[in-house]
């Protein structure tokens, strides 16, 4: 799914020799749409080039497109959207000014992709792939037919799994020189089994070794591989020598819920200096972030990471002491990059001598892993993602 994919690119024309003029404002004369029984286009007419960008996002589905620095001279009402993936079409300003426009999805499971149209002055095409039902079953050569013999094999969810710091960023470290990259990559393993043991689920490792991966990278893989879900884990240092416990963290817009939470994020977000003074402060023209952090639609992300971080927290609460009983949230520059649900979770203190020794203990990680996966199983059963195996499985039952 081409949930947040940030398809960045620039309209044929833009070989500008200043970049002052790549945001000379540009107006959208024209709006119309297009659609074959396979596919919808929406096309965008524009006095000149723009800078574009697109991502979807989930809870409701929509596409929104983000034109630099442009205004809005056509209207929206009354487009040919029957037949078509979308319900409605929006416009609206980014807080940074520029034009976005939203397109309100029949479906999750749309795709949408920016392309130039050649030949026809400056005009942006969006692809619209993966059509509702409804589309299919007008058309009268094509029957109607169950998803399942549809050719299409229901996929998997997936669950990319970051083992905390790494190589020359140790992480926190214990009295007697424990190491918080070590027990993070081997609960992070047995995370990863566990999901690829269980049918529908797949996992992906951010790191399988000790190395060092600066933090948005790691946020990127989630991004590439249109995860469905990102879980960081670690195994911290608290001030006090008498902290225990797990907790869940999701990320948060504006400040921390709680002091130990924005110390905690404040605490991660040093991982990159560690690593070489890297600079992970996001700024608002990171083609990865633009038009993301200030999105308002962002809060639904976080959202669903706080309900999926609660589940976990709540397992977690089985097999371990909770440090917090509710999922905090703060900065967390790990967690930042996407609308992929994201949650770091700190298993334990590394700095408490009791929590250090279960931590090293390969059946209380297997205990740990459990019940991460459990909280993860809990959500996605609740609200399996279109065109998973899940989702057709949760059809089923309760067909
Ligand atoms: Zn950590």
């Amino acid at each position: 799914m081409d949930r947040r994919s940030v398809l960045k690119f620039i309209l044929a024309g833009l070989a500008l020799p200043t970049p002052l003029m790549a945001y000379a404002s540009q107006a959208v004369r024209r709006v119309s749409v297009s659609r074959s029984a396979s596919s919808a286009t929406l096309l965008l007419e524009l006095s000149g080039p723009v800078i574009a960008s697109s991502f979807t996002l989930e809870s409701p589905p929509r596409v929104v497109i983000d034109l630099k620095q442009a205004v809005l001279a056509a209207p929206l009402e009354g487009l040919a959207l029957d037949g078509t993936p979308v319900t409605a079409i929006r416009s609206g300003k980014t807080p940074s000014g520029d034009l976005r426009i939203v397109l309100d999805l029949a479906d999750s499971g749309v795709r949408a992709k920016l392309q130039p149209m050649s030949g026809k002055g400056h005009t942006l095409q969006v692809l619209l792939s993966g059509q509702p039902a409804q589309a299919v079953a007008s058309t009268p050569a094509v029957q109607a037919v169950p998803e399942r013999a549809s050719g299409k094999p229901h996929r998997d969810v997936l669950v990319v799994i970051d083992a905390g710091h790494g190589g020359k960023d140790p992480g926190a470290v214990g009295s007697k020189g424990e190491q918080e990259k070590i027990v993070a990559l081997q609960i992070a393993k047995l995370l990863a089994k566990r999901i690829d043991a269980q049918k529908g689920y797949k996992a992906k490792l951010v790191r399988t070794d000790d190395i060092f991966i600066p933090l948005r990278k790691r946020a990127e893989v989630a991004q590439r591989l249109n995860a469905d879900l990102f879980i960081s884990v670690h195994a911290d240092a608290a001030p006090r020598l008498t902290a225990s416990g797990a907790s869940v963290f999701a990320l948060s817009q504006n400040g921390a819920t709680s002091s130990m939470a924005r110390w905690m994020a404040e605490r991660e977000n040093d991982a990159d200096s560690v690593g070489g003074g890297l600079n992970v402060k996001l700024h608002k023209d990171d083609p990865m972030v633009a038009g993301v952090l200030l999105d308002m639609s962002m809060n639904a992300t976080i959202s669903t990471s706080l309900d999926l971080g609660h589940q976990v927290l709540s397992q977690l609460g089985g097999v371990a002491r909770l440090h917090q009983a509710r999922v905090e949230q703060a900065g967390f520059a790990v967690l930042k990059s996407a609308a992929v649900p994201s949650i770091l979770v700190e298993t334990g203190f590394i700095s408490n001598v009791n929590d250090c020794q279960r931590l090293h203990d390969t059946r209380h990680q297997r205990k740990i892993a459990e019940a991460i996966f459990a909280g993860v199983d809990g959500y996605f059963r609740q609200q399996p993602p279109a065109g998973s195996l899940i989702a057709a499985r949760a059809r089923n039952e309760t067909a």
